[in-house]
């Protein structure tokens, strides 16, 4: 990786957004860089089985499916890099792409950063992670044989969370500040139709309860009234939702008001030219491994005709 070279493409992130991305633009002769972040290969890489990526006749385990996609990225040609980009400053031409030891010109940029979980930002909430309280059903549901656990939120993940975890736990309480779900109408009729799972309506987490082996119950609040209640649980699932990964962008990118990059309609380019954005850092609805590759291979195209518009040549 050569400091005074101006790339042609740097890509950040390591996602099915960003290795697709990658593919494309080394298929098109860009010699493409990828940094690929703390999480290298991404949310998918915390997932088990993966059975909606076309392709594989049988189920993928997440990490399998990351690894392959990483080697076919190298093997067309791109360089990838196991470092953090810390910021970037897209007001000068090329682009300036910063680490900790160095600093990478570029004439384009794929954003390919992804989300990760929201947490509530309780305390306790922290004190305990790890150790009962967790983001990641199919990472952690495994824990959980033959017990209570709870789960945080009324959306499709706190839905999908729910409904993996009766594969181990005895009882899945579905803690949910309104009385109405607002996951998909055949995701909500599955989980409150599924004789495991008990929803707990009005309730917001005020605390999770624990002692030194780790949680132990949560203490719920009623929204409407602030009255307070002790649950017993062994352990609670946090599913309110993801947060899209922009903060070392700086404000220099338009972003929308949940916090993920605006793209121009069907098109990858974000508010500066030369800056396109693929993958979950863009996409709050659809959130799939599928629709994340196919957003970083529009990504490599439109930084591909966009260089050729600078007078790029092969
Ligand atoms: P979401 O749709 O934004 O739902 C977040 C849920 O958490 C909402 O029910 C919200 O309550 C609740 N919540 C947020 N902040 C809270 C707080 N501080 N305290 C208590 N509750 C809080 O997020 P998501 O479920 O992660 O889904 C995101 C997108 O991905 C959606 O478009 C979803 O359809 C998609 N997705 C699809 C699938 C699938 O199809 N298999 C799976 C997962 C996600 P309110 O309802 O009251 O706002």
């Amino acid at each position: 990786m050569l400091k005074d070279t101006i790339r042609n493409v740097v890509i950040v992130g390591s996602g099915p957004a960003g290795y697709t991305a990658a593919i494309y633009a080394a298929r098109a002769g860009l010699n493409p860089l990828l940094f690929e972040g703390l999480q290298p290969g991404g949310q998918l890489t915390i997932t088990t089985d993966v059975e909606n990526f076309p392709g594989f006749r049988e189920p993928v385990a997440g990490p399998e499916l990351m690894a392959n996609m990483r080697a076919q990225a190298e093997r067309v040609g791109a360089e990838i890099v196991s470092d953090v980009v810390e910021s970037v400053d897209l007001a000068s031409r090329p682009f300036v792409i910063r680490l900790s030891s160095t600093e990478i010109p570029t004439k384009s940029l794929v954003i390919a950063t992804g989300a990760e979980a929201r947490w509530l930002g309780i305390p306790s909430e922290q004190k305990y992670r790890g150790r009962g309280v967790s983001a990641c059903a199919t990472c952690d549901g495994f824990f959980f044989r033959n017990q209570k656990v709870a789960v945080i939120g009324g959306g499709d993940s706190a839905c999908e969370e729910a409904n993996y975890l009766t594969n181990h736990a005895s009882q899945v309480v579905l803690i949910h500040r309104r009385d109405q779900l607002r996951a998909s109408n055949i995701m909500a009729e599955r989980t409150l139709g599924n004789p495991k799972i008990r929803p707990i309506w009005f309730r917001v987490l005020d605390e999770v309860l624990g002692d030194d082996r780790g949680v132990t119950g949560l203490r719920l609040k009623d929204p409407r009234n602030g009255e307070s209640e002790q649950i017993q649980v062994d352990g609670v699932f946090i599913a309110i939702g993801h947060r899209p990964n922009t903060e070392f962008l700086d404000g220099q990118i338009e972003l929308d008001e949940k916090g993920y990059i605006v793209t121009a309609p069907d098109s990858t380019a974000t508010s500066v030219k030369g800056v396109f954005a693929a993958g979950d850092v863009q996409d709050s609805v659809f959130r799939q491994a599928v629709t994340a590759a196919g957003t970083g291979c529009m990504a490599a195209i439109e930084a591909s005709h966009f260089l050729e518009e600078q007078g790029h040549s092969h």
